[in-house]
């Protein structure tokens, strides 16, 4: 409950992160402040899903409507907090493990929530990763490199190159990526059928911000499955 409601706080940051590089604001100096009327927010309106029910999802100053997307996130990152603590833990992992994987889902999700808003992917964050990255294994050499897709490791041993093959074993970004095709392709066949053409470019970092949750949550259950439903 605790890494739930610590997640809850993250999606908070992260939400602002996102959206000050979006509208190229400042980082470090400019307070919180509502999108439509400019109003600086107090502590008491920054407590994350809570604020947004006590105020009914409006703001207290100008009553214009506060986007669904931060409680939505918020929640989201919530949930992600809790799955990244119960897999790295249940995997043997300890805090610095915990740390690693959830610095890298924060830099992840940032980048799928600008994917979706703006579709292009900011190149600051990647390399905000790497440097994370680098840190992390400079600073904690014991750095356990967990697995979580099950038997599939055994199958990949070949590193990738991408943010996902950096901080992961190369098995589970593999199924990382199987999985995001899959979730995008379904939701393009949906939208195809949907709109009858494509409308517009998907988005597809959610898909493989999504893929690589699950594949980190439930990777060795879904291979397992897949092992089963084929051999
Ligand atoms: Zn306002």
């Amino acid at each position: 409950m605790l890494f739930f409601i610590g997640g809850l706080f993250l999606g908070s940051l992260l939400n602002n992160i996102a959206y000050r590089i979006e509208k190229e604001e400042d980082f470090v100096y400019s307070r919180s402040k509502c999108t439509h009327c400019g109003h600086t927010l107090s502590s008491r309106e920054l407590i994350p899903v809570l604020s947004f029910l006590l105020q009914a999802g409006k703001c207290a100053f100008c009553k214009k409507n506060i986007s669904f997307q931060y409680p939505v996130s918020e929640i989201i990152t919530g949930i992600m907090t809790l799955g990244i603590a119960r897999a790295v833990f249940g995997a043997g992992g300890g805090w610095v493990e915990f740390l690693y994987l959830l610095f890298f889902f924060s830099c992840f999700f940032i980048v799928a929530l600008l994917d979706l808003k703006t579709t292009y992917i900011d190149e600051r964050i990647v390399y905000a990763a790497f440097l994370g990255w680098l840190i992390f294994h400079l600073a904690f050499p014991s750095l356990k490199q967990l697995v979580f897709s099950g038997s599939l490791q055994y199958f990949f041993s070949s590193s990738g190159a991408f943010m996902i093959g950096l901080f992961l074993h190369p098995a589970d970004a593999v199924l990382s990526f199987m999985l995001a095709i899959l979730l995008g392709g379904i939701a393009g066949i949906y939208l195809l059928f949907k709109y009858r053409k494509m409308k517009k470019e998907i988005p597809y970092v959610p898909f493989l911000f999504v893929g690589t949750f699950l594949t980190c949550i439930y990777g060795a259950q879904i291979i397992s499955f897949y092992m089963r439903a084929t051999l």
